[in-house]
């Protein structure tokens, strides 16, 4: 059985009717005596550890512990940070990811935060995401939470990237909208942001790095 891990080294698909075959490939170079890890869903992976564990602790009955969730930075792509309220520059990260009852800590002026304050805090952000109707909106989002109220690598953003960066491409495929100059570059760094956040918690030829791209 292949071990389960938020930033796995392998993915898989199933071949459709009728042979229904599991094919489980790498996504990076391994050695000798890796351990090749795949995620047991598709569906968490871009989320941060404290959803992440919500949810594999609920559906799938288990406290993952792989190297992302142990560490409170997310392997230094700090995807789950916020940004302090008291410092401003400060990150704020939880003392035990594990935990998702656990209180969070700025890391430059120590400033405690409660559970209850983090939960709350995020479900704000998350509603306010998925009021965004329009691209614009979203850009919106970007503008005022990126570095702002959550780190400029959160995975709300990176969700919000995911989404502008597949609907411009989309659209202008279909040739719906002229883009200018300016939204092109714009699009660039969109992409390039996420694919460097991506390149830490979903490295190589992974799902989410490849649907983002051929999307
Ligand atoms: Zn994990
Ligand atoms: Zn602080």
């Amino acid at each position: 059985m292949f071990v389960h891990s938020c930033a796995p080294n392998c993915w898989w698909g199933v071949s459709v009717f009728p042979q229904f075959q599991m094919e489980i490939r790498t996504t990076v170079d391994v050695q000798k005596g890796d351990i090749l890890s795949i995620p047991y869903t598709y569906l968490f992976n871009a989320f941060g550890t404290h959803k992440r564990q919500e949810l594999l602790q609920e559906d799938g009955e288990f406290v993952c512990k792989c190297n992302r969730c142990l560490d409170p930075t997310e392997l230094n792509s700090f995807c789950s940070a916020l940004m302090c309220s008291s410092c401003k520059t400060g990150k704020v990260l939880p003392l035990d990811p594990l935990d998702i009852n656990s209180n969070w800590k700025c890391i430059d002026c120590e400033k405690l935060v409660k559970s209850e304050q983090i939960g709350v805090q995020l479900d704000d952000l998350m509603s306010k995401l998925e009021q965004c109707e329009t691209v614009s909106d979203m850009e919106k989002y970007i503008v005022e939470n990126q570095g702002v109220t959550i780190h400029r690598n959160h995975w709300l953003i990176t969700e919000a990237e995911d989404v502008i960066c597949k609907d411009r491409a989309r659209s202008s495929w279909n040739r719906e909208e002229k883009l200018t100059l300016e939204d092109r570059e714009k699009h660039i760094q969109y992409c390039s942001h996420f694919l460097s956040v991506k390149d830490i918690v979903a490295p190589g030829i992974s799902l989410e790095r490849c649907k983002f791209q051929f999307a």
